[in-house]
């Protein structure tokens, strides 16, 4: 019957359509969807911004070789590089290959030094995504069982603790890489200063710094890229999830005299900034200007963390709320399942980060009644989880 590989486990749910926050399911049934594709859906579902947007250019012009300048991939370059401060971008298609180019382009700027600098340190628990190089980046042994031959030159410390980077980094260290709030992992938010004194160390090390945004950047936590809201700037940054708004894009951005190293042949991709998925970004950040969505988030945030912290007063299976801007998570003090199912079946979509943490992904468009239209699901979910 199903033709598909089954390396997914699917929830008993099939979506056809949405509207803002709203999705409906093939029997006509409505959910406030606090899921939005794993952080992609930044704008909601179809908004007509977008959608007009990506007909226009569907009938102007698909795809074009990246053998040929293309018009649309050097002005996102130029909003991207102007809002993160960084030099110059690459585009592909998702967060794993913006990881991947990141690795590569790290390594490439030593070899280009003529040091020997080729190791990427990584953090326990992090994420940065399913090929080769980027799940043996990921700092979790599940996503690695059976894949070996790994890659070599990859090592690993615990998150949010200066002094285990300090003793790992050596003459072979290449690069850092590092989520700046663990998503996958559990919605982990690292202390104040951690990212500064990674930063400090990188530095008076020839460490390259590496960010994978490619789940906080975009507005996500309040700021368009959370590495922001920590005074630093990385010298590699990598997006995907929200910036095409639901059209498959990844970016990869970097300090000039790293960037400088990605000459003509050493990198490439055929899909990457074509002009449909360049058009869906750039319409992402002009509506998040035009909306004032970073003000949104932070409004939105504060309400959803509000509901959340009343509720861990008065559910004691709530263990922890956590995160920023519109990445927040429950902790558990079991699993996280019964919850989601229980949110599900009344009409509240939400996705688990790890096995006892729920994790709220609403769109960046999201309102105050909606907000609170979840609060009151969750809680009649609590209620009836026990
Ligand atoms: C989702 C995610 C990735 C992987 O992105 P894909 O588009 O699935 O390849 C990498 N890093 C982080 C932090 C992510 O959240």
């Amino acid at each position: 019957m199903d033709c598909l590989m089954q390396n997914y486990a699917r929830y008993p749910l099939t979506l056809v359509r949405g509207q803002g926050s709203f999705v409906e399911d093939d029997q006509g049934k409505r959910y406030l969807d606090f899921v939005s594709g794993i952080a992609v859906n930044a704008l909601g579902h179809a908004h007509p911004a977008l959608t007009k947007a990506i007909t226009e250019q569907a009938q102007e012009m698909l795809h074009c070789s990246n053998l040929y300048h293309i018009p649309l991939q050097q002005e996102l370059a130029q909003v991207l590089c102007q809002k993160s401060v960084l030099d110059a971008a690459f585009f592909c298609n998702s967060g794993a290959e913006a990881n991947e180019a990141a690795f590569k382009l790290a390594r490439k700027y030593h070899a280009d030094q003529g040091s020997e600098r080729r190791t990427i340190i990584s953090a326990v628990d992090s994420f940065h995504g399913r090929t080769l190089a980027t799940l043996t980046a990921t700092g979790q042994e599940k996503v690695k069982y059976g894949f070996d031959p790994l890659p070599a030159g990859f090592d690993y410390v615990p998150y949010d603790d200066v002094e285990a980077l300090e003793k790992a980094i050596n003459a072979d260290t290449a690069a850092v890489v590092l989520e700046p709030i663990q998503g996958e992992g559990g919605v982990h938010t690292p202390s104040e200063n951690y990212l500064l004194e990674v930063r400090k160390l990188c530095d008076a090390h020839g460490v390259l710094l590496i960010l994978d945004e490619v789940q906080t950047g975009i507005g996500r936590t309040g700021t368009m890229f959370a590495f922001e809201q920590a005074g630093i700037r990385p010298d590699v940054l990598t997006l995907a999830k929200g910036l095409g708004g639901g059209v498959p894009i990844g970016a990869m951005l970097a300090v000039q005299k790293v960037a400088a190293s990605f000459s003509a042949g050493t990198h490439g991709s055929t899909f990457g900034g074509n002009p449909l998925s360049c058009k869906a970004a750039l319409t992402v950040l002009s509506v998040m200007e035009s909306e004032n969505l970073l003000d949104n988030v932070l409004a939105q945030s504060a309400f959803l963390l509000e509901g959340l912290k009343a509720l861990q007063l008065k559910y004691s299976c709530i263990q922890k709320v956590k995160g920023k801007g519109l990445l927040l998570g429950l902790s558990l003090d079991g699993n996280v399942g019964p919850l989601l199912e229980a949110c599900r079946t009344k009409g509240l979509l939400i996705v688990p980060a790890g096995p006892s943490v729920a994790r709220f992904l609403p769109p960046l468009t999201v309102n105050r009644q909606e907000v609170e239209q979840a609060l009151g699901i969750l809680e009649e979910s609590l209620v009836s989880v026990g």
